[in-house]
Order: structure tokens, then C-alpha cells, then sequence
């Protein structure tokens, strides 16, 4: 017998296991976390939060939203990536990231309700944390996982409870196991992984110093800053990041990783930040100073029957590009409300096995691009003539030679643009972050051809209706004027049908369907003078069916199934399509 019992037991508690608990609370399913430390992240660690993310945040309430934002540094204030000698010294070129240049602006302002910040870690997780427990989650800390065991009706989980030293069983109808890049449930539940851990050293550098006489004119989240001969046999490239604007900062350093981590002392940490910012005499408040290696690795499957990993346990991968933190809570979103379903007896236990078949591919890709934007550093190398040479005095005389007024000194400028503006695949990187289209059996597309992406799929966003695209964002208004998002329509745990004029037989299925299958489905009727107005015809544009057709929406805001026309028989074709997705059987 247990000492503990509850329905879902999560392990972790950062991004991964703090949102799964926040998004499982809301939609009232019992559930606890648990964290081998007594405290959450303790260092900013991840921090560009990116617009999907930020949905994720909207989903579960304009408060949870409202307090991101108030916590995270602007949009505005995140995009002259600089490439420079020092903060004080040279600037070799720079590149409007993350959503900062016009026309990415405009990008991302058609694409989601939400905007990208820069929200440290040490932020995010208290604010998922606590909306989590807020909401009923039980939460023990200073107690780590050890072990489990599944069986046919549960899991059986033994932790150490770190303030008696004695061992606490939890029985569990799932296992969530977000416990990070070296997760002993991954290892215990055997998943399968590809790839290299280990393939780069870095140290983290975290101090307190103004800074803002170097950067408030070019504000942003990234300063590289390209130093040969600052290690030896390297280029010397380090990053400077803000943490807060502009008083904190945290620096990242390579270290050669065929060699043991090394003894980062204070002179040493000190040297790196007043050389990276060009200033010997700067005063400098270290803060900390850790280790960490860079990991190229994911997970091919991501579960057994009744153990789901999510985030850093199944990618493993450097921060470039921001996916971190990013992908760790979409992973939760994807994940929580099948098992909400299926806990309710909504939906039958087969739903859950799309968790793996739809976020490793994603695990897959992102762990991929993110190891590729490190090697994407060297066409700059390249045109800065830092790869010809490993002596420091000719590194710094081919950097040079690019002010000259020479044919090949204008081919070498024309190449360093060239080179910066290919790093918008690490720094604004739009189609990675929105473009994910699900396909699996809870994503029913009728044969109905995936249409493709109009533009490079990477960099820009492709808004679709396919069966397994995100829901298209439009604004729309409601009785009295009130602007909403398509996107607002939907969500909150539930599943959502969305049609125009002459699809009232959909909303009549769909309240016969409700109480059939025990469910609840929101329905919303859009068109002039209807409880919806599209005043701007966007979204008659970007729903891809006709009025009287329907779009059938999950709860995480994924299409689950689309009629383009209307329907001889509503309720037969709405009953499939839902036993189809939430895997009841014959439908
Ligand atoms: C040093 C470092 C620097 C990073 N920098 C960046 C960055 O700049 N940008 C970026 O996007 N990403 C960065 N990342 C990655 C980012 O922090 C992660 O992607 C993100 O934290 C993943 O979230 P997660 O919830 O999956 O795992 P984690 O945040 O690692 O959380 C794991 C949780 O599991 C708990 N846990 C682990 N084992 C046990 C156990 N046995 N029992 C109980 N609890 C356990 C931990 O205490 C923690 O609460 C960095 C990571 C590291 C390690």
C-alpha cells in the first residue's frame, strides 16, 4: 500500500513539470510535483519566451499573462544583436532579432494575440509554480525521485523525502517525468534516444554591473563578443546576455570539453567579464559562476503506457535559438489536457499515445536546429579570416583588413552581411517556433492534403486549418465590441467548434455529442450579426472553409478535424471525427 496517492504524479518542477502541473490543476485533475530541491530554478537559465509559449501562458488565464509580461524585459528592448570586439570596443555588425525588424514585426503581430519577451527562468517557474498550486496542486519539495514501477493500472513510485531520510511511496494513475537533461525516469522507463551528450563545454558567468553606457543604445538581449586569442587555439567568442536590463548579466564561455570542467575562481571570472566588456577597471558584482556542457541529443519515443517525459528529459540541446524553456512547456500543453480526458473517462486510453507520436518529431527538430545555429557561427568566423589561421596577431589583422578600400576588402564586407543575416535562423527563427503541425490519430484529416508552407518553413510562420496545424490567430469581436482572438475562443481544457451562417446544424450536434460522450464542447457561431463578428473579414480568410462548413479545435488550440462544407449530416460527421480523435472506438 502507498503512502501517497494521487492521479497524475509529477517529477520536476521547472518549466516542463511547473506548467504541467498549472495547465492539470486548471483542468481540475488531481496532481503533485515533487522536487529534489528545497527551492525552483535558482539562475535565469532559459529566458526568450517565445509567442507559442506565451499563448500557453494566455490559455491559462490574462492574469498568468499579464504577470509574464510584468516581469519580462519588452519585445521592444530584445533585438540589435551585436557582434563586437567588446561592449566598449568595435561593433563588426549587427541583426534585428526576435521579431525587432519591420517586417518580422508585422509577422508576428498577424500570428498571435501574444508578444516575445525575454522572461528569466527564475521568473517563469515561480510564476507556473504558483498558478499550479494556487489551483490545487500538492507540491513536495526536498523530494527526489528514485524509482518506479508500472503496471497495468498505475504507477508505483518511490521518492526519498530529503528532510527525514526516509523513503515515500506515491501511487499514481500516470508518471510525469520533467526531471531535466539527465533524467533518471527517461533512463528507468527505457526510452530510446539518439545523439551525443557532452559536446561542448560552456561556463556560466552570472554578475551585477551597469553596463547601460555600452548597450542602452542598442538594446538587446545578445552581445557576441569576438576576442582572438582570448582562448588559447580558439576564435574567443563569448556572449554576454542581459538579464535585467542593464544591470544583470550573465556571460557564456566556452571551456575544451576533451578536458575536465574547469575551477572557475573569481580573478578568473572577473577577467572574463572586463575583457568581454572592454573596461579593465569595471566594477563587477559576481553572483555565481557554474558549468554546464552543451547536449545534442532526443528522444525517439517519449513514453511507455503510463510514463510521459517532456522537455529537457527528451531534448537535450544548447540554448541557441531559445527553445528551451519554449519547447519544455509546450510538451506540457500538448500532454495535459489528453490526460484530463482520459482521467475523466472522456476519451480512451489510446489518445494518450500521441503524446510521442506528435512532440518527437518536435524533440527531433529542435534539437537539431539548435546544434546546427552553433555551427552557423561560421561563415562570420569565416569572413572575419579567423579560420585560416590560429595566430592571434594575424586573426586580428584579417578582422582588419575589412575597412580597406580593396576589391577584396568589399568582398569580405559584402560576406560578413552575408553571414549575419544568415543568423536569422538562430534569432528569428518565427516558422520553428509556430509551424508545428501534428500528425497522429488525434489530428483527422479526411485525406485532405497537407498544404505546404508558402515560405522557408524555418524562418517564417504559415497559418493553416490542416487537421493538426495551430489554430490561425484573427482578431474577431464579440456582443458589444470587444476584441478577441481567434485563439481566445478556444482552449481552457476543452474542445471548441468554430462555424459561420448555415452551420447551425454543427451546434446542434455538438450539444447532442456533449452529452453522449460526457463532454463539454464550446461552440461559436461567427458572421454579421451573429454572437461573433469578423468586421475585418480575416478570419472568412483564414479559416479555409466555407460559412456553413466547421473547424473542429483541441483543447490545445491544434485542429483536431475540419468539415470545408457544409454538412448532409452534421451529428454523424461530428460524432466520427470525435471518437476518432479522442480514440472511442467505433465511431
Ligand atoms: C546551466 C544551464 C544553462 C542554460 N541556459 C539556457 C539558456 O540560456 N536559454 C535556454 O533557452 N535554455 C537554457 N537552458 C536550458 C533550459 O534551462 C531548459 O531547457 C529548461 O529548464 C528545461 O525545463 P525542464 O522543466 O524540462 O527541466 P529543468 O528546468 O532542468 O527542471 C528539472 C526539474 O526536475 C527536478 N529534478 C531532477 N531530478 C530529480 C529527481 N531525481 N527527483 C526530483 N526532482 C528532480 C529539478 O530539481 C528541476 O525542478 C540551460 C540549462 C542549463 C543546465
Amino acid at each position: 500500500m502507498a503512502d501517497i496517492s494521487t492521479d497524475v504524479l509529477i517529477i520536476g518542477t521547472g518549466p516542463a513539470g511547473s506548467a504541467s502541473a498549472a495547465l492539470l490543476s486548471s483542468y481540475d485533475v488531481e496532481n503533485m510535483a515533487i522536487n529534489r530541491y528545497r527551492w525552483l530554478a535558482s539562475t535565469p537559465r532559459a529566458h526568450i519566451t517565445n509567442q507559442r509559449t506565451m499563448e500557453v501562458l494566455r490559455d491559462l488565464g490574462p492574469e498568468v499573462e499579464a504577470e509574464a509580461y510584468l516581469h519580462a524585459t519588452p519585445n521592444e528592448l530584445m533585438g540589435n544583436n551585436v557582434f563586437c570586439e567588446s561592449l566598449a570596443g568595435e561593433e563588426l555588425g549587427r541583426l534585428q532579432t526576435w521579431g525587432t525588424h519591420p517586417n518580422s514585426i508585422a509577422e508576428h503581430l498577424l500570428s498571435s494575440p501574444t508578444r516575445m519577451n525575454d522572461l528569466p527562468q527564475t521568473f517563469m517557474e515561480p510564476l507556473l509554480f504558483k498558478t499550479a498550486c494556487s489551483r490545487g496542486t500538492q507540491a513536495r519539495m526536498s523530494t527526489e525521485y528514485l524509482r518506479h514501477a508500472e503496471d497495468e493500472t498505475g504507477v508505483t513510485t518511490t521518492c526519498l523525502d530529503r528532510l527525514t531520510g526516509r523513503e515515500v511511496t506515491i501511487r499514481s494513475k500516470y508518471l510525469i517525468g520533467a526531471d531535466g537533461g539527465n533524467s533518471l525516469v527517461a533512463q528507468q522507463a527505457g526510452l530510446p534516444f539518439e545523439g551525443k551528450m557532452g559536446v561542448g563545454g560552456s561556463i556560466n558567468i552570472l554578475f551585477k554591473a551597469d553596463l547601460s553606457r555600452f548597450v542602452a543604445h542598442r538594446p538587446s538581449v545578445l552581445y557576441w563578443v569576438v576576442q582572438p586569442g582570448a582562448d588559447v587555439g580558439g576564435i574567443g567568442m563569448g556572449l554576454v546576455r542581459m538579464v535585467r536590463p542593464w544591470t544583470e548579466w550573465l556571460i557564456v564561455w566556452g571551456y575544451d570539453i576533451t578536458q575536465p570542467a574547469p575551477e572557475v575562481d573569481e580573478a578568473f571570472a572577473r577577467k572574463v567579464v572586463r575583457d568581454l566588456v572592454g573596461d579593465p577597471g569595471l566594477a563587477v558584482e559576481l553572483t555565481s559562476v557554474s558549468t554546464w556542457t552543451v547536449n545534442n541529443m532526443f528522444a525517439t519515443h517519449l513514453q511507455t503506457a503510463r510514463v510521459f517525459c517532456m522537455g529537457d528529459a527528451i531534448h537535450r540541446h544548447p540554448p541557441s535559438n531559445g527553445l528551451g524553456s519554449n519547447t519544455s512547456i509546450q510538451d506540457a500543453f500538448n500532454l495535459c489536457w489528453k490526460l484530463a480526458h482520459v482521467v475523466k473517462s472522456q476519451a480512451g486510453a489510446a489518445l494518450l499515445d500521441t503524446f510521442s507520436v506528435e512532440r518527437a518529431p518536435v524533440a527531433r527538430q529542435i534539437v537539431t536546429r539548435a546544434n546546427q545555429s552553433i555551427g552557423e557561427f561560421g561563415p562570420i568566423f569565416e569572413a572575419l579570416g579567423l579560420t585560416d589561421t590560429i595566430d592571434p596577431v594575424r586573426m586580428q589583422a584579417n578582422m582588419e583588413a575589412r575597412v580597406q578600400d580593396t576589391p577584396a576588402a568589399e568582398k569580405q564586407r559584402a560576406a560578413l552581411r552575408a553571414a549575419i543575416a544568415f543568423k536569422a535562423y538562430e534569432f528569428d527563427c518565427h516558422g520553428v517556433e509556430m509551424n508545428q503541425r501534428y500528425r497522429s490519430s488525434a489530428a483527422l484529416t479526411d485525406g485532405q492534403p497537407d498544404p505546404g508552407f508558402a515560405g522557408d518553413a524555418e524562418l517564417h510562420y504559415h497559418p493553416s486549418t490542416w487537421p493538426g496545424a495551430r489554430l490561425p490567430h484573427v482578431w474577431l469581436f464579440i456582443a458589444g465590441g470587444a476584441r478577441v482572438s481567434s485563439l481566445d475562443l478556444c482552449g481552457h481544457g476543452q474542445f471548441t467548434l468554430l462555424t459561420g451562417i448555415g452551420g447551425d446544424g454543427w451546434l446542434t450536434a455538438a450539444a447532442e455529442l456533449s452529452s453522449e460522450l460526457g463532454l463539454p464542447i464550446k461552440t461559436h457561431l461567427i458572421g454579421p450579426r451573429q454572437p461573433v463578428e469578423d468586421h475585418l473579414g480575416d478570419w472568412a480568410r483564414a479559416r479555409e472553409i466555407d460559412d456553413a462548413g466547421c473547424l473542429l479545435i483541441r483543447p490545445d488550440h491544434h485542429v483536431a478535424w475540419r468539415a470545408p462544407k457544409r454538412s448532409a449530416d452534421p451529428l454523424a460527421d461530428l460524432r466520427r471525427a470525435l471518437k476518432t480523435v479522442l480514440s472511442l472506438g467505433e465511431a
